[in-house]
């Protein structure tokens, strides 16, 4: 599974982060850090933390498609 976050909307409100540590991580106020291939165990995790997010800023997909880094 792999994951985008839309670094533009991000707000830093650090629910990804708080519900999926190992795979979200907030450096400082605002620079989140992510994982983009999520390992499986993480998944559910990290499926609750995108729904968590205030702002829509977690993309999850098998693929997350072109434009990824
Ligand atoms: S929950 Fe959303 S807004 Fe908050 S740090 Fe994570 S991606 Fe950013």
């Amino acid at each position: 599974m792999q994951i985008v976050v839309d670094l533009n909307r991000c707000q830093g409100y650090a629910q990804c982060a708080f519900l999926a540590p190992q795979v979200f991580e907030l450096h400082g106020e605002e620079a989140l850090m992510f994982t983009p291939a999520v390992p499986d165990d993480q998944r559910e995790r990290v499926r609750r933390a995108a729904a968590a997010c205030p702002v829509q800023a977690i993309v999850v997909g098998e693929r997350a498609g072109p434009g990824v880094r």
